[in-house]
């Protein structure tokens, strides 16, 4: 364990350099805040690269047991003072603990293999499930809608995300937030539209599309999986090209003046109609 003070510390700069998009991706790391999420981020296996927390606050109970985690992992434990931590997490009250930690993206094939393995004992390569769900988002935009669609992800037990195109970040601050630490528990793919169309043409599941254009009311169609639920961009929708990979496209009624949902809220409403019509639900 080391004690660092000084606000130009290189490791502190460059941890602060973390809340940066393209400083993140030259460096494969992200960071995440809070007792909650970083205990989360542990007990789910996740080894982190730098364990950061506030000198004093070493014999808290939940500080001392990360610490004894981080040691076992050989992660660089830093002790530092509130003006670092602000300094690090760009908050005037900052957590009293964070870590970065690698990103991990899930192999494409995740998502379109499922049912090549419905033999296999009810779990696919991956350990997914066949008659899963997985979530599609086309250039999501806001990582606020990105990280609550995750923690949604991981409550209903779709079995991961996949990103479309130009999307924002899961492994931004806002969206790791935003997800409450499901960031560490739903496997996140990213590929571009023409990736995801090539893959959908020999998908032996089922793929539904949410549309306003759509006439099909959400309740209505066959949801048995497998499954891809694709939901559309924020602003513009789904692209003609994705609406034309779905083998239906459904609609939340809109009863009142408002034209859409929220994408989070639509994706969640979604998901839980395909949880209700599984077995266990
Ligand atoms: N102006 C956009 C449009 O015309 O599609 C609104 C997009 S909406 C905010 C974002 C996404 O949420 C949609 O592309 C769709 O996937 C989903 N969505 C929102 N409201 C919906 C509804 N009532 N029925 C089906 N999908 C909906």
């Amino acid at each position: 364990m080391r004690h660092i003070n000084s606000l130009t510390n290189p490791v502190i700069k460059s941890l602060r350099a973390l809340h940066d998009r393209k400083r993140r991706k030259a460096a494969g790391l992200f960071l995440a805040e809070g007792m909650r999420i970083v205990t989360e981020a542990f007990e789910l296996g996740w080894v982190a690269q730098h364990l950061v927390f506030l000198e004093g606050r070493e014999d808290d109970a939940m500080v001392r047991r990360l610490i004894k985690q981080a040691e076992a992992d050989g992660t660089d434990i830093i002790m530092v003072s509130d003006a670092v931590l602000a300094k690090i997490s760009r908050k005037d009250n900052p957590q009293m603990v964070l870590a970065s930690f690698s990103e991990r993206w899930a192999d494409p094939e995740n998502v379109f293999s499922a049912q090549l393995s419905t033999n296999l004992a009810g779990t696919n390569l991956a350990g997914t499930n066949p008659a899963g769900c997985w979530l599609a988002l086309d250039r999501v935009r806001d990582p606020g809608n990105l990280g609550t669609i995750l923690r949604t992800a991981d409550a209903a037990q779709a079995e991961g995300v996949v990103l479309i195109g130009e999307c924002c970040d899961a492994y931004s601050v806002e969206a790791v937030r935003a997800s409450m630490g499901a960031v560490f528990n739903v496997p996140v793919v990213a590929m571009t539209e023409a990736e995801f169309i090539a893959h959908a043409m020999d998908y032996q599941g089922q793929i539904i599309g949410t549309a306003l254009p759509a006439s099909v009311d959400y309740r209505s169609p066959d949801w048995q999986g497998p499954m891809i639920l694709l939901m559309g961009n924020e602003q513009a929708g789904l692209t003609d090209n994705l609406m034309n990979c779905a083998n239906q496209l459904i609609k939340m009624p809109m009863l009142g003046r408002s034209d859409s949902l929220n994408l989070a809220v639509a994706t969640g409403i979604a998901l839980y109609e395909y949880r209700r019509h599984q077995p266990e639900a």
